[in-house]
């Protein structure tokens, strides 16, 4: 059973040599007997998300505990059930949820996975655009941008997992939608694929302000926050009276010691500006009704959906560092086996 496991702490950007593959020996094709109620299961896809940085850091006060050093890294996955003790469980059955970057994954706490009925959409898509990260989107648009017709939604690091969602929701609320990415390439993607209005690479604006005042003549009413530092600083200044930002990441202020000071708070009071942070977790009562609506969006051909697959497990921790120097070009998943 090859496994990816944690070398030890950090406290900067992810490298890919602070996780390592080793051989974690032959594993018995069988849950153990006289263990409570598991599951065994073979790990088919992986999901790389910016937030896992967070638990490679020596810090107990986050939302998820921290990974142990030595240990296997956790993950949202998808995976097939080998064998399994839990009377909502059976052998061959596609299932999803937090499992291990490893071959074959015992999962004790079972109740925490769903299965996944098989249909057209590829096993993959429930990591991203039916997953959390899609999830994230539809529960951040609906619940925290307060959205309506005509407005005008700006979205960063939109070509990402959740970004092309939260666009494609905004284009279809009747919003008129600008997205920013790293890549040219990407900004193409937000044009061509996903149906923004307009898109520009950050990379190449010398002065942000000035960018989004020209894409904003009229200022931005919703702000869709993924990366935090002057992005930020940049949007406050263009943001309309009433306008929302809903903070959902800051990936460009990850682990660094001296976080970009932001200098435009102040613009909150004289434009009476709604800016509030959320977790896709404390929504999930809506995820059933978000499977549903996504599922038809994507087969209505509403909603399309770009990832980058990585293939096989080796390649998992390059995968995972790429999301912080932008080398993803849509949601980041490892596939570790197809059967
Ligand atoms: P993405 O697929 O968007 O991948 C990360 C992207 O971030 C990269 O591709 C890169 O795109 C961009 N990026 C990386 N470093 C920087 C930087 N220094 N400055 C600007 N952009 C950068 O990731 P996700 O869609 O999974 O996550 C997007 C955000 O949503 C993250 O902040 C994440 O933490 C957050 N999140 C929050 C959740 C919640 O419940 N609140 C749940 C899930 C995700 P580019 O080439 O465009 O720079």
């Amino acid at each position: 059973n090859r496994k990816v496991v944690l070398r030890g702490y950090i406290s900067r950007a992810p490298r890919e040599d602070d996780m390592v593959l080793v051989d974690g020996g032959t594993v018995a094709l069988r849950v153990p007997g006289g263990a409570p109620p598991a599951v065994l299961v073979r790990n088919l896809y992986l999901s790389c998300d910016p937030y896992m940085r967070g638990r490679m850091r020596d810090f107990q006060g986050s939302y998820v505990p921290p990974f142990k050093p030595g240990s296997v890294i956790e993950g949202f996955g998808v995976a097939r059930v080998v064998d399994s003790t839990h009377p909502g469980f059976s052998a061959g059955d596609i299932v999803s949820g937090m499992t291990g970057w490893e071959e074959y994954t015992l999962i004790d706490k079972p109740e925490r996975l769903s299965t996944i009925q098989q249909s057209d959409i590829p096993l993959s898509y429930h990591l991203g655009l039916l997953g959390m990260p899609g999830f994230t989107a539809y529960a951040g648009f609906y619940e925290i941008c307060s959205p309506k017709k005509g407005e005008f939604v700006f979205v960063s690091a939109a070509s990402g997992a959740v970004g092309q969602i939260v666009g494609q929701l905004a284009k279809l609320h009747g919003c008129y939608v600008v997205g920013s990415a790293g890549t040219n390439q990407k900004v193409e993607l937000l044009k061509e694929k996903f149906g923004f209005d307009a898109a520009f690479n950050y990379k190449e604006e010398p002065d942000l302000t000035a960018a989004l005042k020209r894409y904003f003549p009229e200022g931005i009413d919703i702000y869709f926050e993924n990366v935090g530092g002057q992005m930020l600083d940049a949007v406050l200044l263009n943001m309309r009276v009433h306008g929302r930002i809903a903070v959902c990441g800051m990936v460009s202020q990850h682990g660094l010691t001296d976080p970009v000071g932001i200098h435009n708070l102040y613009c909150l009071v004289p434009k009476r500006i709604r800016m509030q942070g959320f977790l896709q977790s404390d929504y999930i009562h809506m995820f059933p009704k978000f499977l549903n609506d996504m599922g038809k969006h994507y087969r209505d051909g509403k909603i399309v959906y770009v990832e980058d697959m990585s293939i096989g497990l080796e390649n998992a921790p390059a995968a995972f560092v790429g999301l912080f120097s932008g080398k993803n070009v849509g949601k980041q998943v490892v596939c570790v086996s197809q059967e």
